[in-house]
């Protein structure tokens, strides 16, 4: 077999010299993620995921599927090849067909992000070492390829509220009682075929929030960053409008989110429970009066549901509207 079908090499070098430099190697390795989705014939869409196997194969990787493995997935460099394998758990069939799960998808955009950053290492060592690419945590960069290979952040910030699914053929929204609801978002990372938590944190101030005027909260027991373990719930991530701000790791009853332990207590995971209630939350109060926050009381609702992080750890997340004017 072939082993580039797609010129990595051309790619990277175009991508690289767009530019007469790059202070920052992450974005360059945004804009790089999403010149290689386009060049397999990917156009940013909210209505499905992006095509990761496609890449694979385009890259002239194998994968393969193993029941013991140590990890969820590893890449072994062959003999003029370079192999992915992934323990068999995140693979299914439809009966014609094989497909990843969702943690698949993740695991195998992980492995070639690997392969990426190892090409780049190899064969075009003045970029890499230019980038400083092989300095840092190649976890974190693998991590953050990855991340933009299943869900590109550039154009997702541009994207508009009409563009999700069930959404743009409907009728107009009336803005006031219009909620980003757990459901609407669960449908819409089922469209995209990513994990809730990557697609809550990719939301975090974009124009979907600012037009839905809605924001998002993850709270879990257990994450204070400093202490170490809380008895208290906290803000593990708040995905909220542009104007916003509130901040990660306070105890949800700081902002008043009183109803938050209450639901996580009662809820089975999956449920969606409604809420009203006054929360605290800091607004930049116009364009022209710099980043300074002013703290508001937003008489505001929405819902909250349970969801398994891992086998042992449980999060909440909450919807709410959060208009600039009420
Ligand atoms: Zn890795």
């Amino acid at each position: 077999m072939e082993r580039n079908y797609l010129s990595l090499d051309q790619i990277v070098t175009k991508v690289y010299h767009s530019r007469p430099s790059w202070n920052d190697k992450k974005v360059f390795l945004k804009e790089l993620t999403f010149e290689i989705l386009q060049r397999i014939g990917y156009k940013f869409s909210l209505t499905r995921p992006t095509p990761v196997e496609k890449l694979r194969i385009l890259l002239g990787l194998d994968l393969t599927f193993s029941a013991d493995l140590s990890g969820d997935a590893h890449s072994t460099k062959k003999e003029g090849g370079w192999e992915i394998a992934i323990t068999s758990d995140q693979v299914y069939s439809d009966g014609s067909q094989q497909w990843l799960t969702e943690r698949g998808r993740f695991s195998l955009a992980h492995e070639i992000a690997h392969f990426i950053l190892h090409y780049i290492e190899e064969e075009l060592t003045e970029i890499a070492s230019t980038l400083r690419l092989s300095e840092e945590n190649a976890e974190q960069l693998c991590d953050l390829i990855s991340s933009e290979l299943l869900l590109p952040s550039g154009p997702l910030e541009r994207a508009s509220l009409n563009d999700i699914p069930a959404l743009g053929a409907g009728k107009p929204l009336h803005r006031e009682s219009f909620l980003l609801s757990i459901r609407l978002l669960e449908n819409l990372r089922k469209s995209l075929n990513v994990s809730r938590m990557a697609l809550i944190y990719k939301l975090d101030h974009t124009h979907i929030l600012d037009e839905a005027e809605c924001g998002i909260i993850i709270s879990a027991f257990g994450v204070n960053r400093s202490t170490g373990r809380s008895p208290a719930l906290r803000i593990l991530k708040a995905s909220i409008p542009s104007w916003g701000f509130m901040p990660e790791n306070a105890r949800v009853s700081t902002i008043g989110l009183e109803s938050a332990v209450h639901a996580f207590n009662v809820l089975k995971y999956g449920e969606t429970k409604q809420w009203k209630e006054r929360l605290r939350v800091s607004e930049r109060p116009g364009m022209n009066i710099g980043n300074k926050w002013s703290p508001r009381m937003l008489d505001t609702w929405g819902e909250h549901a349970l969801y398994r992080f891992t086998a042992r750890q449980t999060y909440l997340m909450t919807t709410f509207k959060w208009s600039k004017n009420q």
